[in-house]
C-alpha cells in the first residue's frame, strides 16, 4: 500500500527528475530511505555526458553497498520516478536492497516514447519482477505518472528526432 509518506518521497523523485531535465539530462530521479524514514541519498540521471549507465537507482545501489549494513539495506526503500531498468533492478537485487516504489512504470514509458515517435531503447524493457525474485514492488501511481510523462514530453520536445 502506498501512503502519504510514500507520496512525499515520490514527489521528491519527480523534483529530482525535473532538476535533471533542467540541466539537459533525462528526467529520472530516485531517493533511498532507511527503515526509520531518513532520506539517506538521492540522485538523478547523469547520462547526458554519454555514459548511459549513470542511472540514479544504480548510483543508490552502489551507495547503499558502501555505506549500509546488509540488514539496513534489506529494510530500506528505494523510491523512483520511473521503474528501474533491468540494469538498476539487478544492482538493487545484488546489493540486497528492500522495497521499491515507483511513480511510473517501464511499460508506461515505452508507451509514451512510442507515442512521441522515439525509437525503442536497445536494452529490453523488463518489469522489475522479471529481474529480482523477492522484492516488494509498488507502482505506478496514476496522478504522479502523468507528471513524469510531462517531463519526458518536454525532454523529447527539445531534441531533434
Ligand atoms: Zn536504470
Amino acid at each position: 500500500m502506498i501512503n502519504d509518506t510514500d507520496l512525499k518521497h515520490l514527489r521528491r523523485c519527480i523534483e529530482l527528475a525535473r532538476a535533471a531535465l533542467e540541466i539537459g539530462d533525462e528526467p529520472f530521479g530516485s531517493v533511498l530511505v532507511s527503515a526509520n524514514g531518513d532520506v539517506l541519498a538521492e540522485d538523478h540521471n547523469h547520462v547526458a555526458g554519454g555514459d548511459h549507465t549513470q542511472h540514479p537507482e544504480f548510483a543508490l545501489a552502489r551507495w547503499a553497498a558502501g555505506n549500509m549494513t546488509a540488514e539496513d539495506r534489506a529494510l530500506a526503500t528505494v523510491y523512483t520516478s520511473g521503474e528501474h531498468c533491468p540494469m538498476c533492478a539487478a544492482a538493487h537485487g545484488w546489493v540486497g536492497l528492500g522495497r521499491i516504489v515507483y511513480a511510473s512504470s517501464s511499460e508506461q514509458l515505452a508507451q509514451w516514447l512510442s507515442e512521441m515517435g522515439v525509437g525503442a531503447a536497445r536494452v529490453r524493457n523488463l518489469p522489475i519482477q522479471d529481474v529480482i525474485r523477492d522484492t516488494v514492488i509498488e507502482g505506478p501511481v496514476p496522478e504522479l505518472a502523468e507528471e513524469v510523462r510531462e517531463l519526458h514530453r518536454q525532454f523529447y520536445a527539445k531534441r531533434p528526432k
